[in-house]
Protein backbone atom coordinates (compact mmCIF):
# COMPACT_ATOMS: atom_id res chain seq x y z
CA UNK A 1 0.00 0.00 0.00
CA UNK A 2 2.73 2.52 0.77
CA UNK A 3 5.01 1.72 -1.53
CA UNK A 4 2.47 2.08 -4.49
CA UNK A 5 1.42 5.48 -3.28
CA UNK A 6 4.45 6.72 -3.48
CA UNK A 7 5.10 4.93 -7.27
CA UNK A 8 1.86 6.70 -7.64
CA UNK A 9 3.01 9.98 -6.56
CA UNK A 10 6.25 9.83 -8.71
CA UNK A 11 4.62 9.40 -11.59
CA UNK A 12 2.02 11.19 -11.75
CA UNK A 13 4.05 14.27 -10.53
CA UNK A 14 6.01 13.27 -13.56
CA UNK A 15 3.45 14.07 -15.94
CA UNK A 16 2.42 17.16 -14.53
CA UNK A 17 5.02 20.30 -15.01
CA UNK A 18 7.04 21.30 -12.49
CA UNK A 19 5.66 24.42 -11.87
CA UNK A 20 2.47 23.29 -11.08
CA UNK A 21 1.45 22.69 -7.87
CA UNK A 22 0.06 19.04 -6.90
CA UNK A 23 -2.32 19.05 -3.85
CA UNK A 24 -2.71 15.71 -2.48
CA UNK A 25 -6.50 15.26 -1.24
CA UNK A 26 -6.25 12.75 1.43
CA UNK A 27 -10.38 13.89 2.15
CA UNK A 28 -11.36 10.29 4.40
CA UNK A 29 -7.84 8.92 4.19
CA UNK A 30 -6.04 8.03 7.32
CA UNK A 31 -2.51 9.85 8.78
CA UNK A 32 -1.06 6.82 7.84
CA UNK A 33 -1.96 7.86 4.02
CA UNK A 34 -0.90 11.30 4.56
CA UNK A 35 2.74 10.09 6.18
CA UNK A 36 2.99 7.71 2.63
CA UNK A 37 2.52 11.07 0.82
CA UNK A 38 4.75 12.71 2.94
CA UNK A 39 7.45 10.37 2.61
CA UNK A 40 7.50 10.63 -1.27
CA UNK A 41 7.55 14.09 -1.37
CA UNK A 42 3.88 15.61 -1.15
CA UNK A 43 4.36 18.83 0.91
CA UNK A 44 0.82 20.37 0.07
CA UNK A 45 -2.33 18.55 1.51
CA UNK A 46 -6.06 19.12 0.56
CA UNK A 47 -8.56 18.55 3.20
CA UNK A 48 -12.42 19.40 2.64
CA UNK A 49 -13.73 19.26 6.15
CA UNK A 50 -12.31 21.62 9.73
CA UNK A 51 -13.30 18.71 12.31
CA UNK A 52 -11.68 15.89 10.41
CA UNK A 53 -8.44 17.69 9.14
CA UNK A 54 -8.42 18.81 12.71
CA UNK A 55 -8.11 15.38 13.96
CA UNK A 56 -5.61 14.64 11.71
CA UNK A 57 -3.20 17.58 12.02
CA UNK A 58 -3.07 16.80 15.52
CA UNK A 59 -1.71 13.73 15.24
CA UNK A 60 0.89 15.02 12.26
CA UNK A 61 2.50 17.78 14.48
CA UNK A 62 5.63 16.81 13.91
CA UNK A 63 5.51 17.00 9.70
CA UNK A 64 5.78 20.93 10.40
CA UNK A 65 6.22 21.74 6.70
CA UNK A 66 3.09 20.94 5.62
CA UNK A 67 1.12 23.82 3.75
CA UNK A 68 -3.08 22.50 4.39
CA UNK A 69 -5.41 23.08 1.60
CA UNK A 70 -8.83 23.88 2.32
CA UNK A 71 -11.18 22.77 -0.51
CA UNK A 72 -14.43 22.12 0.64
CA UNK A 73 -17.37 24.27 0.91
CA UNK A 74 -17.03 26.39 4.44
CA UNK A 75 -19.06 27.65 6.31
CA UNK A 76 -19.39 31.30 8.50
CA UNK A 77 -19.50 29.66 12.16
CA UNK A 78 -16.07 27.43 11.29
CA UNK A 79 -14.15 30.54 9.30
CA UNK A 80 -12.10 31.08 12.51
CA UNK A 81 -11.22 27.26 12.70
CA UNK A 82 -10.37 27.42 9.15
CA UNK A 83 -8.07 30.04 9.68
CA UNK A 84 -6.22 28.65 12.63
CA UNK A 85 -5.97 25.62 10.52
CA UNK A 86 -5.30 25.69 6.61
CA UNK A 87 -3.39 28.39 4.92
CA UNK A 88 -4.83 28.27 2.16
CA UNK A 89 -8.63 28.73 1.13
CA UNK A 90 -9.46 27.71 -1.93
CA UNK A 91 -13.55 27.70 -1.78
CA UNK A 92 -14.14 31.46 -0.80
CA UNK A 93 -17.17 31.73 -2.37
CA UNK A 94 -18.96 34.86 -1.09
CA UNK A 95 -18.68 38.42 -0.27
CA UNK A 96 -20.21 37.43 2.99
CA UNK A 97 -17.27 34.85 3.70
CA UNK A 98 -14.68 36.37 2.35
CA UNK A 99 -15.39 39.94 4.33
CA UNK A 100 -16.03 37.36 7.75
CA UNK A 101 -12.70 35.83 6.90
CA UNK A 102 -10.96 39.76 6.26
CA UNK A 103 -12.24 40.38 9.68
CA UNK A 104 -11.33 37.49 11.23
CA UNK A 105 -7.43 37.39 9.49
CA UNK A 106 -6.91 40.06 10.96
CA UNK A 107 -8.03 39.88 14.48
CA UNK A 108 -5.67 36.75 14.66
CA UNK A 109 -2.66 37.98 12.78
CA UNK A 110 -2.69 35.44 10.15
CA UNK A 111 -3.05 35.85 6.27
CA UNK A 112 -4.38 33.34 4.40
CA UNK A 113 -4.29 32.76 1.04
CA UNK A 114 -6.91 32.14 -1.02
CA UNK A 115 -8.87 31.34 -4.24
CA UNK A 116 -12.38 33.00 -5.23
CA UNK A 117 -14.63 29.65 -6.20
CA UNK A 118 -16.47 30.30 -9.75
CA UNK A 119 -19.11 28.70 -11.45
CA UNK A 120 -19.08 28.71 -15.26
CA UNK A 121 -21.84 26.65 -15.97
CA UNK A 122 -24.90 26.39 -13.77
CA UNK A 123 -24.31 23.89 -11.36
CA UNK A 124 -26.90 23.12 -8.27
CA UNK A 125 -24.80 21.11 -6.43
CA UNK A 126 -21.56 24.09 -6.54
CA UNK A 127 -21.43 26.87 -4.26
CA UNK A 128 -19.17 29.94 -6.07
CA UNK A 129 -20.05 33.15 -8.01
CA UNK A 130 -20.88 33.08 -11.25
CA UNK A 131 -18.80 35.72 -13.56
CA UNK A 132 -21.71 38.60 -13.50
CA UNK A 133 -21.57 38.29 -9.75
CA UNK A 134 -18.26 38.02 -9.18
CA UNK A 135 -17.67 41.25 -11.47
CA UNK A 136 -19.95 42.89 -9.63
CA UNK A 137 -18.51 42.23 -6.02
CA UNK A 138 -14.72 42.60 -7.25
CA UNK A 139 -14.26 46.43 -5.99
CA UNK A 140 -15.48 45.12 -2.29
CA UNK A 141 -13.40 42.13 -2.13
CA UNK A 142 -10.48 44.28 -3.47
CA UNK A 143 -11.18 46.27 0.42
CA UNK A 144 -9.89 43.31 2.50
CA UNK A 145 -7.22 43.66 4.17
CA UNK A 146 -5.89 41.11 5.08
CA UNK A 147 -6.85 37.95 2.74
CA UNK A 148 -4.19 37.91 -0.03
CA UNK A 149 -6.33 36.78 -3.19
CA UNK A 150 -4.54 34.88 -5.01
CA UNK A 151 -7.08 33.87 -7.64
CA UNK A 152 -9.61 31.30 -9.01
CA UNK A 153 -11.02 28.34 -8.35
CA UNK A 154 -13.18 26.30 -10.37
CA UNK A 155 -15.09 22.39 -10.28
CA UNK A 156 -16.97 21.60 -13.73
CA UNK A 157 -20.52 20.10 -12.98
CA UNK A 158 -20.06 16.32 -13.36
CA UNK A 159 -20.87 14.65 -16.59
CA UNK A 160 -19.46 16.90 -18.95
CA UNK A 161 -17.51 16.10 -22.25
CA UNK A 162 -14.00 16.54 -22.34
CA UNK A 163 -14.81 19.88 -25.02
CA UNK A 164 -16.84 21.33 -21.96
CA UNK A 165 -14.53 20.45 -19.11
CA UNK A 166 -12.07 22.72 -21.15
CA UNK A 167 -14.30 25.13 -22.02
CA UNK A 168 -14.95 25.81 -18.01
CA UNK A 169 -11.05 25.84 -17.42
CA UNK A 170 -9.98 28.17 -20.01
CA UNK A 171 -12.77 30.84 -19.39
CA UNK A 172 -11.89 30.32 -15.47
CA UNK A 173 -8.59 31.15 -17.36
CA UNK A 174 -9.93 33.90 -19.15
CA UNK A 175 -11.64 35.69 -16.23
CA UNK A 176 -8.82 35.68 -14.37
CA UNK A 177 -6.92 37.27 -17.13
CA UNK A 178 -9.99 40.18 -17.54
CA UNK A 179 -9.67 39.91 -13.57
CA UNK A 180 -6.05 41.09 -13.53
CA UNK A 181 -6.32 43.63 -16.20
CA UNK A 182 -9.00 45.70 -14.37
CA UNK A 183 -5.57 46.70 -11.93
CA UNK A 184 -7.26 45.71 -8.15
CA UNK A 185 -4.93 47.53 -5.60
CA UNK A 186 -5.03 44.25 -3.86
CA UNK A 187 -6.47 40.86 -5.80
CA UNK A 188 -3.78 39.16 -7.58
CA UNK A 189 -4.58 36.50 -10.43
CA UNK A 190 -1.70 34.47 -10.23
CA UNK A 191 -3.34 31.08 -9.62
CA UNK A 192 -6.00 28.84 -11.39
CA UNK A 193 -6.78 25.89 -8.80
CA UNK A 194 -8.75 23.56 -10.82
CA UNK A 195 -8.38 19.78 -12.22
CA UNK A 196 -8.93 16.47 -10.34
CA UNK A 197 -8.19 12.98 -10.98
CA UNK A 198 -10.36 12.76 -13.96
CA UNK A 199 -9.80 16.05 -15.54
CA UNK A 200 -6.20 17.53 -14.70
CA UNK A 201 -4.79 17.19 -17.68
CA UNK A 202 -7.33 19.23 -19.60
CA UNK A 203 -7.18 21.97 -16.59
CA UNK A 204 -3.23 22.21 -17.06
CA UNK A 205 -3.28 22.62 -20.82
CA UNK A 206 -6.08 25.67 -19.78
CA UNK A 207 -3.29 26.96 -17.50
CA UNK A 208 -3.92 25.90 -13.72
CA UNK A 209 -1.32 26.18 -11.21
CA UNK A 210 -2.55 23.72 -8.92
CA UNK A 211 -4.33 20.70 -9.31
CA UNK A 212 -6.28 19.05 -6.27
CA UNK A 213 -6.07 15.09 -6.52
CA UNK A 214 -7.39 12.62 -4.33
CA UNK A 215 -8.24 9.23 -5.90
CA UNK A 216 -5.89 9.21 -8.66
CA UNK A 217 -3.26 8.83 -5.79
CA UNK A 218 -4.56 7.01 -3.40
CA UNK A 219 -7.69 4.99 -4.41
CA UNK A 220 -11.37 5.60 -4.40
CA UNK A 221 -12.67 6.86 -0.63
CA UNK A 222 -15.13 4.18 0.37
C1 LIG B 1 -12.50 15.54 -3.37
C2 LIG B 1 -12.04 16.77 -4.05
C3 LIG B 1 -10.95 16.73 -4.93
C4 LIG B 1 -10.23 15.46 -5.32
O1 LIG B 1 -11.07 14.70 -6.14
P1 LIG B 1 -10.52 13.38 -6.88
O2 LIG B 1 -11.49 13.20 -7.98
O3 LIG B 1 -10.55 12.29 -5.88
O4 LIG B 1 -9.15 13.67 -7.37
C5 LIG B 1 -10.54 17.93 -5.50
N1 LIG B 1 -11.16 19.09 -5.22
C6 LIG B 1 -12.21 19.16 -4.38
C7 LIG B 1 -12.83 20.49 -4.12
C8 LIG B 1 -12.68 18.01 -3.78
O5 LIG B 1 -13.73 18.09 -2.95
Amino acid sequence: MTSSISERITQIRASIPPSVRLIAVTKQMPTEVIRAAYAAGIRDFGENRIQEAATKQAQLQDLSDITWHFIGHLQSNKAKKALEQFHWIHSVDSLQLAQRLDQLAGQLGVSPQVCLQVKILPDPSKSGWTVPELLTDLPELDKCKTLQIQGLMTIPPQGLKDADVSYVFNTTHELAKGIAEQKCSRIKMQELSMGMSGDYQLAIQAGATMVRLGTILFGKRT
